[in-house]
């Protein structure tokens, strides 16, 4: 069972003349209208990523991590899917209120997506040199030559050993810890200002995903935790694994496999995801909670500011439990 999926978004390496941050999703709600009602997979989440940092957001499968990133790229199945409330600014321009043609210029050439499924992503009938190549082909209208020798300079910057041998090789012949920085270095092709990397590594081993990390983000600085469509723990990432400031948070990291602990039974969170037709009232994880009392069934908990026992800052921590306060501190 995979508990933990990634999403990380990264500002590639480059500069800009916006001062803001690259990224900026406010109070952005994702429904979906199906047959049996209407599934509210995205409720509320608010986050920025500033040119420079990273933000990876993690959470269990179906709390609304994809549906998040799909939205941003703007490649949401619409309909279903319906964005009802929110904004996407990009260097403070909202991208919901853009044109498909506006939409488009900046998808691709200023944010680029990677997806997890390196296989179906590249034609199998073509090398991954002439597919790299294409890019600069296409969009900087160089020459085949000229394309190669850039294609093979990208396979070097990804790491793929033997660059130049394996540039006329086919995506089968790659191995998939391989293919997925080949699909890296196709988003770096275009040197976009933002790559959105939606689980670029559950497919792959434990070693090579901790290589694929590294390559996108020397350190994940932030990450945020979602559970049923909202951000319940954001937090620095090394503040994050020493004390958890949410119960749901807890649980992940205690379920997450550790190569220095073989043979342990791994801890899961008791029960499931809940069902987002019929999200519970309150706190929508206070059924598989171990601290949940009635306020944690009535009330939804606002994301708010995480503090020292003394009341001194600490910066970027915040958590929506009513009990976070006994969950960090406890
Ligand atoms: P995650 O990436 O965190 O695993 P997703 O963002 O893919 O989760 O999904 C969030 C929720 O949205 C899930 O319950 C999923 O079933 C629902 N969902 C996603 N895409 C669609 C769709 N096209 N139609 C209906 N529901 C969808
Ligand atoms: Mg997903």
């Amino acid at each position: 069972m995979s508990i933990i999926d990634k999403t990380a978004a990264v500002p590639a390496p480059r500069g800009g003349d916006h001062t803001g941050p690259l990224l900026e999703v406010r109070d952005l709600h994702v429904e979906f209208h199906t047959r049996d009602g209407v599934a509210k997979a995205v409720n509320g989440v608010n986050y920025s990523v500033n040119a420079g940092e990273t933000l990876a957001v993690l959470g269990e499968s179906g709390s609304g991590k994809s549906v998040t990133a799909q939205a941003i790229m703007g490649i949401l199945d619409m309909p279903p899917g319906k964005i009802p409330q929110g904004e996407i600014l990009f260097r403070g321009e909202d991208m919901l209120k853009m044109s498909e043609e506006e939409r488009r210029k900046i998808r691709g050439r200023k944010i680029a997506m990677i997806f997890q499924d390196a296989l179906s992503s590249l034609n199998p009938v073509l090398t991954v040199g002439y597919q790299l190549g294409e890019m600069f082909r296409v969009h900087h209208g160089m020459s085949k030559k000229d394309a190669k020798v850039k294609a093979i300079e990208l396979m070097d910057k990804v790491k793929i050993p033997a660059a130049k041998a394996r540039v006329s090789d086919y995506p089968h012949q790659f191995s998939g810890g391989m293919r997925q920085r080949i699909m890296i270095a196709m988003a770096l092709a275009l040197e976009p200002d933002l790559i959105i990397a939606d689980e670029p590594t559950t497919a792959l081993d434990v070693t090579v995903q901790a290589q694929v990390m590294d390559l996108l983000a020397e350190l994940q600085q932030e990450i945020a935790v979602m559970y049923a469509g909202r951000i319940v723990e954001q937090a620095p990432v090394h503040e994050l694994y020493k004390r958890p400031a949410h119960p749901y948070t807890r649980g992940l990291l205690d379920s997450i496999p550790r190569l220095d602990q073989k043979g342990q039974e791994l801890y899961a969170i008791k029960g499931l995801p809940p069902n987002l037709l019929k999200v519970p009232t309150g706190c929508a994880f206070n059924p598989r909670c171990p601290k949940a009392d009635d306020l944690c069934r009535t009330e939804i908990p606002a994301l708010v500011p995480v503090t020292e026992q003394n009341g001194a800052d600490l910066p970027g921590r915040k958590s929506a439990c009513h009990f976070w306060k006994e969950t960090i501190h406890g």
